[in-house]
């Protein structure tokens, strides 16, 4: 019986897993021990010392649960320990990962990688030793890393608050806590009019105005997902509606902008025809160097095919 089988002082080659990890193989060899849950899995590996632990996971709902256990695992027994997970019929978020990893997962096999390089990543893990501080307040660890329990148009200060607080969040990766965005929308087409077509759906995206463009903040989502983001949110080809894009994804760049966006709205302007607001960039003085937006680099070549400085 697997379960009753002692772990002996040097485990390192024990492999305590979910039965469905393995999708329907029996054990690959005496050292594998198969568990119906991952509640069994969990409870197995407390007794382990540097054995791989090998979580499968079904549902986002599960992933508490699983943060959880992980969590509990590498407090409890240490950096020898190798955790896996298995995402079976899930895509995992990147906030979900991120936050498996801040509870102590070695590596996670994503949804529709095959056997071969779910058995491949296992091995890429063995030998290795966990070296990243988990902190011991679990709670902590799960609020900060959720979303805002906020969706959709914020007023301007709001906004502001919301991101600048947000983007202020240690706990969270520094550069990666989501993209700010601002659009202009082509001639035809108001601000306003632009934002009735705006829906965020995820708990997290806020979207406001600020004289002639939309600002969007996308939490946690990755500069080359942002068409994809953008995709779901307006229900038009985003390339009609807007003529001007500036995405800003560095912690630094975001705050600035921020504090921009607020400085450029004093009281005085709220009360100015639209046309007035809408020429507002060219009435501000230069901004420093900082404040301004980079651009992609264009390198021009020789006839060598060699990049020039
Ligand atoms: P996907 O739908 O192809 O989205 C790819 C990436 O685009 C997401 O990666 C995210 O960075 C970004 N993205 C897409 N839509 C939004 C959005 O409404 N708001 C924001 N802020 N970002 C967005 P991510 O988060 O790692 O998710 C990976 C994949 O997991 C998604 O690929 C999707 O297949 C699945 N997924 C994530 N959340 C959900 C969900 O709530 N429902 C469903 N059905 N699938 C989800
Ligand atoms: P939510 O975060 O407010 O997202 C609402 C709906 O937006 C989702 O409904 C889905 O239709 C869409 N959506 C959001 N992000 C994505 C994305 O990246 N890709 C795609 N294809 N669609 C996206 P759905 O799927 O019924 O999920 C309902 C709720 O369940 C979500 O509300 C969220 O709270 C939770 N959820 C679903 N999938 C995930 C996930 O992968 N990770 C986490 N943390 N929560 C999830």
């Amino acid at each position: 019986d697997d379960q009753n089988t002692p772990l002996s002082l040097n485990d390192e080659a024990v492999c305590i897993a979910e039965r469905q990890v393995l999708e329907g193989a029996p054990p690959l060899s005496s050292h594998w021990q198969l568990f119906d849950s991952n509640d069994m899995v969990a409870s197995r590996a407390q007794q382990a010392d540097s054995a791989t632990v090998i979580f499968c996971l079904n549902h986002n709902e599960e992933i508490r649960t699983l943060a959880q256990n992980i969590h509990s695992l590498r407090r409890a027994r240490g950096a020898g320990l190798k955790i896996m997970v298995r995402e079976m019929q899930t895509s995992l978020r990147y906030s979900d990962e991120r936050l498996l990893l801040a509870c102590g997962v070695n590596a996670i096999v994503p949804f529709g990688a095959p056997m071969s390089r779910f058995l491949t990543t296992l091995e890429s893990i063995q030998g290795q030793r966990y070296n990243r501080h988990v902190p011991a307040n679990l709670d902590a660890l799960l609020q900060s890393l959720q979303p805002l329990q906020q969706k959709g148009f914020l007023p301007l200060d709001a906004f502001c608050q919301s991101v600048a607080q947000l983007v202020s969040n240690t706990l969270l990766p520094e550069n990666g806590k989501g993209l700010l965005v601002a659009l202009r929308p082509v001639p035809e087409l108001k601000p306003e009019q632009a934002l009735t077509l705006c829906k965020p759906r995820r708990y997290g995206d806020l979207v406001t105005v600020r004289g002639d463009r939309l600002y969007l903040f996308l939490s946690s989502c990755r500069y080359n997902d942002l068409d994809t983001a953008l995709k779901f949110i307006f229900r038009l080809p985003h390339d009609e509606l807007f003529s001007n894009r500036l995405v800003w994804f560095e912690d630094l760049q975001i705050l600035s902008e921020i504090r921009q966006m607020k400085a450029l709205v004093p009281e005085a302007w709220k009360d100015m025809p639209p046309e007035i607001n809408v020429a507002l960039p060219e009435v501000t003085p230069p901004q420093p160097i900082e404040h301004q937006t980079p651009q992609p680099i264009v390198l021009s070549f020789n006839q060598q095919g060699v990049p020039r400085e």
